[in-house]
């Protein structure tokens, strides 16, 4: 019997090959002390140490931009301005100082300690960033020890294979030669890490969070890789490879037909239009959003300007960003929400506090509102952008009427400053709120009166109401939208929104999901906003399926009491315009995973 473990699908493609399974690890320091008068050498050695790492990282990020593009390269900043962070370089100078360790102890120390500290957060994003902390610690630790810089271009493999390991590092990732790799495997990792972003970029079939196969296969043995289901087979039999053939042809014909899907409009076979727009998470991906064929931005993510930064961006670089993709849409709505910070972002200068469930703590719009020189500015930006395009200003988590108000008080008050000072902005600005908690969607009548449109965000929308973390992997089957709880609250927000006559959009990955799509649009919600890549497939499914239809089954499924039989009675429903075979059988729904 083949050996089949499941994991996190993280980028697609079916290989076939033997297995290449490559061992590495930060090297370990030994406890090492210097007599007093050397510690000014073992400070300096850091220092240059340090500043190597950051070039180093630096030549990668260049040549990286050359092969994948901007976008790709910003993933090497945060390790960049890691090492120059304040905490980071004082607290390891600190213990070369005070307690006389070797450099490269003193280093590995703190970096210890960050680690712990990130992984005790448990949240997905900080998760996602801690092989980035092995990427700075791995070459810092072979600088200092004398090690050369690590080789992972696998010049020792005769043939093709297939890279099974327990981790990847961003930089291990880009510096793998494709001539030489059919494929990914690891134990360790999410969807979201920058390993698996840039696996993406580079086109490289990856399956992750594999658990122990690192430790179940051999050097040479075969396997299957599929990274559209995210299933590795140890040893397939002769069957097993032709099935595998076979699904490779049929999902390669897919995507040729999907290609062609970019300039196509986004219509139902009964001719109801859908907007269907991207979510970007940095200025630069608006250029692939439109390539892909999106109708404006519906989520543009502004977290990118403070995380992982160690002072707050000002108004001009803010404004800059935001003007950049409302140009990319001249004729169409950009929809820019406002810093979504807390929950799993947490900006280095905001010195937030730890709190025991940050999820429920101090997020998104209540930062925001007691921050007013962080938001001001912010707001400021966004007025000023209105001035280039059809820029929407959206709160995250809102709950009450009041936040929308208060954030209003302020825009009028910021718009009445622009307006003395003579800078152009739109006075007929629109703002309105991302529903994500169920309060909001209960309440939604009364937040329809004072919002100018409604993005449901799925993502928390489906935590907060069945009290499952959106990033735990043990929950992932728990954590789903067709739970008969959260349609009925979809089903709400989107009836408010229609007797208010606004605008409901859907933004979180309900709308990125085949069933998830049917599910909205027999809601009748017809605007959603998904990852560019996600584009194709959802056009596609959008063009394959009655509006009537997806109206009758939706309106069958909300009569039902359990998340099986919602789940089931949509798939038989989208089953017979669809070939649901090429999703795998698998329906991934979080977020995070
Ligand atoms: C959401 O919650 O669905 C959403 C789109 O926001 P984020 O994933 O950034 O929390
Ligand atoms: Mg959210």
């Amino acid at each position: 019997m083949p050996l089949i473990r499941d994991g996190i699908p993280a980028s697609p493609g079916i290989v076939v090959g033997p297995a290449y399974v490559l061992r590495w690890a930060v090297p370990r320091v030994p406890h090492v002390t210097v007599p007093p008068k050397s510690v000014p050498k073992e400070v300096a050695r850091f220092h240059e140490a340090r500043k190597w790492a950051q070039d180093r990282i630096r030549e990668i990020q260049l040549q990286t931009a050359e092969r994948l593009g901007p976008v790709e390269a910003q993933i090497f900043e945060p390790q960049i301005l890691m090492l120059n962070d304040p905490d980071l370089v004082d607290g390891t100078v600190a213990y070369i100082e005070q307690n006389h360790l070797s450099a490269a102890r003193a280093f590995e120390l703190r970096m210890l300690e960050y680690q712990s500290e990130w992984s005790r957060s448990g949240h997905p994003m900080i998760m996602d960033r801690l092989n980035d902390l092995l990427d700075i610690e791995l070459r810092v630790i072979n600088r200092l020890t004398g090690l050369p810089d690590p080789d992972f271009t696998l010049s020792d493999a005769d043939q093709r294979v297939i890279l099974v390991a327990k981790d990847l590092t961003p930089t291990i990732t880009v510096q793998l030669d494709r001539s030489r790799i059919l494929g990914v495997a690891t134990d360790a990792g999410t969807r979201t890490s920058h390993s698996a972003i840039l696996a993406r970029s580079l086109n490289l079939p990856a399956v992750v969070s594999l658990t122990d196969l690192s430790d179940r296969v051999q050097n040479g043995q075969e396997l299957i890789l599929d990274g559209r289901a995210g299933r590795v087979i140890v040893e397939p039999t002769e069957r097993d490879k032709e099935v595998y053939r076979e699904r490779d042809i049929k999902i390669r014909e897919w995507e040729q037909e999907l290609l062609l899907l970019a300039h196509l409009e986004a219509v139902t076979p009964d001719r109801q239009p859908v907007q269907l727009r991207a979510n970007i998470d940095m200025p630069g991906e608006a250029e692939t959003a439109r390539v892909h064929g999106a109708q404006g931005v519906g989520l543009f993510r502004t977290e990118f300007l403070v995380v992982g930064r160690s002072a707050a961006p000002d108004e001009e670089e803010q404004y800059r960003a935001y003007r950049h993709v409302a140009e990319a849409f001249p004729h169409q709505a950009v929809f820019i929400r406002t810093y979504d910070l807390g929950g799993d972002k947490f900006p280095l200068f905001l010195h937030m506090p730890p709190e025991e469930n940050p999820f429920l703590g101090w997020r998104a719009i209540r930062v925001c509102l007691d921050q007013p020189d962080l938001f001001r500015p912010q707001l400021r930006a966004l007025l000023r952008a209105t001035a280039h395009g059809d820029v929407r200003i959206m709160l995250p988590l809102v709950n009450e009427v009041r936040e929308l108000q208060l954030t209003r008080e302020l825009l009028e008050e910021e718009a009445h400053r622009l307006e003395e000072e003579g800078i152009p902005f739109n006075p007929g600005y629109k703002v309105g709120i991302m529903v994500e908690t169920p309060a909001a969607a209960l309440i939604a009548p009364e937040l329809a009166q004072y919002a100018d449109f409604f993005s449901i965000g799925t993502n928390d929308l489906v935590q907060y109401t069945l009290a499952v973390d959106r990033g735990n992997a043990r929950l992932a089957p728990l954590y789903t939208p067709f739970h008969p709880g959260v349609i009925r609250l979809l089903k709400m927000t989107a009836d408010a929104g229609r007797q208010a006559g606004i605008e409901v959009s859907v933004c979180g990955e309900a709308a990125a999901n085949p069933l998830g799509v049917f599910l909205l649009l027999g809601l009748g919600i017809t605007a959603l906003s998904v990852g560019p890549s996600s584009l194709p497939e959802i056009k596609k499914v959008i063009r394959s399926v009655p509006l009537h239809e997806a109206r009758r089954a939706v309106a069958e499924a909300l009569e039902l009491g359990t998340p099986d039989a919602v789940t089931e009675a949509l798939t038989a429903g989208l089953g017979r315009w669809i070939d649901l075979s090429i999703f795998g059988g698998r329906w991934n729904l979080s977020p995070e995973q």
